[in-house]
This record gives C-alpha cells, sequence and structure tokens, in this order.
C-alpha cells in the first residue's frame, strides 16, 4: 500500500534531517512511514502510490475550505504574473489589513510576516518593549511555534517527542519563561505575585490545540484577562489555529475575551506561509518603523501569500454559514465517534470545540497537559495506524487536534465513523 512512501522516505533521509521538514511529519512517534503526498482537493489527499485519504490534518489547519479552493489556487495564477515579490508596498497589503480589521476584534494595527512563528516571537518581543519588562507566562502544552521563549514545556512535537530541555535553548533565555498548567488559575496568579512588576506578558491559545484540543474551562481566560487587567501584563491570545477558525473573528469573538495584542497564522494564508500580530493602536505604534521595537521581514506581505490570504478570509466573511457547516459536520463526527466508542468498552474523551476536534484514550477528563500526557498514548499510536490503513488521515499524535474541512461531506464522515469501529475492533 505504502511501497513509493516507503522508498521516497529511505531517499529524503539522505538529503534532510530525519527525511523531513517539520518533525511531526515523520511519524516517528506513532512509527512507521510518513506519507508522501502528491496532491490533494477538497476533503481528500492522494499519496505517491495512489492512495487516497480523508484529510483530519488540513495541513494543521490552514485548509479550512478543502484543498485547492479553486478561487485560491485561481487568483494565486493570476498574481504570480506580476511578479511573486517586490520587497515594497501594495495595495493588496492593505486591502488584506482593512479586511483582517473588520473582521477581527481588539485590532487596530496589524503587521504581517510569514509564518505563526515569527507572530508570536514578534508579539512577545513588543510587550517586553511596550512594558519594559522581561519574563512571560506561558502554557504547559502550549506551542506557540519554535522561538526560543516558546520551546520551555512546549506541545505539539516538542511534547509528542517528549524533549524537556532543548538544546540550543540558553539558560538565561529559559528562565524569563514562567509556566502553569493550563486551566490552573490559582497558579497564576501565585507567580504573578512572587514575580511582582516582572511579567510583560501572559500568552496563551485560547483552545489549546497542541496537546489534543483542550478546551479553556469557564472563567479560565476571564481570569487571566482580569489578571493582565490589575497587573499591567499584555494578554496574547495566540489564534494562529483557533483565529478565522472558530469564528470570523477567532476565539476572541467566539468565546467573548479580549486580547491585548492577537497572533495570527495558518487559515490567515490560505495555505501560504504568512503569519501576523495586531492588536491596540497604543501598544502596535511601538512597532518600528513607527516605534522602537524593531520587526521585519523579506518577504512579509509577499503578493502571492497576501492573495491566497484575501481569498479565503473573504470568503469566509461573506459566507457566515461555512462556520455553521463546519460546527455541525464536526457534532455530527463527534456523536458518531461517541457511539462507537462507547460500544468498543475503551476509556476515551472527546474534546471539541467548532471544527477543532480531537480523542484522547483516557478515564479522566483532559484538562491539561499532565492528563493529556497520562492518557492512553499508546492505543492512540494503534488507531492511527488503524485509521491510515483505512483511508484516515488523523495527525500522528495525541498531542495534536484534529481539523475539519468545510469539504468534508456526511458520507465522508460517515466512512470516517465506520473505519473506527473497525479500527477499535482490530485494536482492543
Ligand atoms: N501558535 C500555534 C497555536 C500553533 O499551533 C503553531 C503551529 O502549529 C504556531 C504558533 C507556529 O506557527 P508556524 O508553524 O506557522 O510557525
Amino acid at each position: 500500500m505504502f511501497e513509493k512512501s516507503i522508498n521516497l522516505f529511505s531517499r529524503a533521509q539522505q538529503s534532510i534531517p530525519g527525511g523531513v521538514n517539520s518533525p511531526v511529519r515523520a511519524f516517528k512517534s506513532v512509527g512507521g512511514t510518513p506519507v508522501f503526498m502528491k496532491s490533494a482537493k477538497g476533503a481528500y489527499m492522494f499519496d505517491a502510490d495512489g492512495n487516497r485519504f480523508i484529510d483530519y490534518i488540513n495541513s494543521w489547519g490552514p485548509m479550512i475550505l478543502g484543498h485547492a479552493y479553486e478561487p485560491v489556487v485561481k487568483a494565486i495564477q493570476e498574481y504570480a504574473q506580476y511578479s511573486t515579490s517586490f520587497g515594497a508596498p501594495t495595495e493588496l497589503e492593505i486591502e488584506m489589513a482593512e479586511l483582517i480589521i473588520s473582521m477581527a476584534p481588539n485590532v487596530d494595527l496589524i503587521r504581517m510576516v510569514s509564518s505563526g512563528t515569527e507572530a508570536c516571537m514578534s508579539a512577545i518581543r513588543l510587550a517586553r518593549g511596550f512594558t519594559g519588562r522581561n519574563k512571560i507566562i506561558k502554557f504547559e502544552g502550549c506551542y506557540h511555534g519554535h522561538a526560543d521563549s516558546f520551546l520551555v514545556k512546549a506541545g505539539s512535537g516538542v511534547a509528542t517527542f517528549n524533549i524537556q530541555t532543548v538544546p540550543g535553548v540558553t539558560a538565561g533565555v529559559a528562565n524569563d519563561t514562567l509556566t502553569c498548567a493550563y486551566n490552573g488559575l490559582p497558579a497564576v496568579e501565585q507567580l504573578i505575585a512572587e514575580h511582582k512588576g516582572e511579567i510583560a506578558a501572559i500568552i496563551i491559545e485560547p483552545v489549546a490545540g497542541n496537546m489534543g484540543c483542550i478546551l479553556p474551562q469557564p472563567g479560565f481566560l476571564e481570569g487571566l484577562r482580569a489578571a493582565c487587567n490589575q497587573h499591567g501584563i499584555i494578554f496574547i491570545m495566540d489564534e494562529v489555529m483557533t483565529g478565522f477558525r472558530l469564528a470570523p473573528g477567532g476565539a476572541q469573538e467566539r468565546l467573548k475575551i479580549n486580547a491585548d495584542l492577537v497572533t495570527y497564522g495558518k487559515v490567515i494564508g490560505g495555505g501560504m506561509p504568512v503569519g501576523a500580530f495586531g492588536g491596540k493602536k497604543e501598544i502596535m505604534q511601538h512597532i518600528s518603523p513607527l516605534g522602537n521595537v524593531y520587526q521585519a521581514g523579506t518577504l512579509s506581505g509577499n503578493p502571492l501569500a497576501m492573495i491566497a490570504g484575501y481569498v479565503m478570509l473573504k470568503t469566509l466573511k461573506e459566507n457566515p454559514s461555512i462556520y455553521k457547516q463546519l460546527d455541525e459536520t464536526t457534532d455530527y463526527l463527534r456523536n458518531g465517534l461517541n457511539d462507537v466508542l462507547k460500544a468498543s468498552g475503551t476509556p476515551y474523551v472527546i474534546n471539541q470545540l467548532g471544527s477543532m476536534i480531537s480523542v484522547h484514550f483516557s478515564d479522566h477528563p483532559i484538562v491539561n497537559f499532565s492528563t493529556a500526557a497520562s492518557a492512553n498514548n499508546e492505543l492512540f499510536k494503534k488507531f492511527f495506524h488503524a485509521m491510515l490503513k483505512r483511508g484516515v488521515y488523523l495527525p500522528p499524535s495525541a498531542f495534536e487536534t484534529w481539523f475539519l474541512c468545510s469539504a468534508l461531506t456526511k458520507a465522508d464522515v460517515d466512512a470516517t465513523i465506520q473505519a473506527a469501529k473497525e479500527s477499535l475492533q482490530e485494536i482492543l
């Protein structure tokens, strides 16, 4: 079934570290060979061997309208003839900024970058520059990209590979990153008290997606917001996953929580390498060239990335029913999975909000990193492979959320539920 992928993987390892350009793709934690993709359309991906998969990764979030969404593809083709990069401002960048500001709450000014990592790294620098303080608080199992400050008790691949301290991150940098358990407000309040006047920012995934999907418990985000107000701390909501996915205005809109700074990535680029950070003018005006907090990028605001993101966001803004449909399809998936998991007799937890969902094989609620880590993740590995064999492409780790796209039909979900039923029968 995977002969060509197996050959490609052994060839890739001769020239690319571990054969991949981003670690979780290597399937190291679930074992086996990564599947090498050739094309994708709508809810499906097709690999080098000609297998078809129903895709629940969707490029780790960006492809909310499905793969190769025609208006995005056409726009990229049209714009490519004007140049693939100017390194000078364009009207398209203004249109993109205006569109984002019209959709995202609490964003007066927005700066485009080329990845979610850059967005979060820049937001932290801005928060430090604005407050004149050094330390930040992040949450165990949250992932904000691979910048040094964030590789402390991080989620996603760092959690998947159980990396405790990342060589190359200096102790000085790591010491400025304080961590707390997700959903544990009292510990955050205590940390703030212990480091009075030292905390520049709290950064959080408002719905965590890098330790599986974990929802904020009622009052948690509100409590963080209040603590930030009280202590002059910048509240950064990392909406790289949730932005334009949970609602046109992301988690800020869906959960009715206001951020001081917000970071975007994934959906904002329509599948092209894009990120952005934005917020209130009072803070954003400290960014260079308005202020002294330096931040730059040769390819920032790249025309192909801008047009892809613009078409994607405009489609979402003009068709809010897409969100309703995504929610309904994900509810349908959750109910179906619930039935087959219950019938299997194995302990499980399904966490979901909107089109983010994950399954943990666990007899306890999954509310933070330690509860996610103590689930039966060995069983998840078997489930992953059993589903892959049946043409369902799940994230190759229990520490990742699944993403749905609007191209996914009820028939696809029915096929997924049937595959889950057969997979559970095989592995239990
Ligand atoms: N923030 C969150 C919440 C993410 O999930 C990710 C990537 O998965 C990032 C930041 C980093 O984004 P990028 O991989 O585009 O650098």
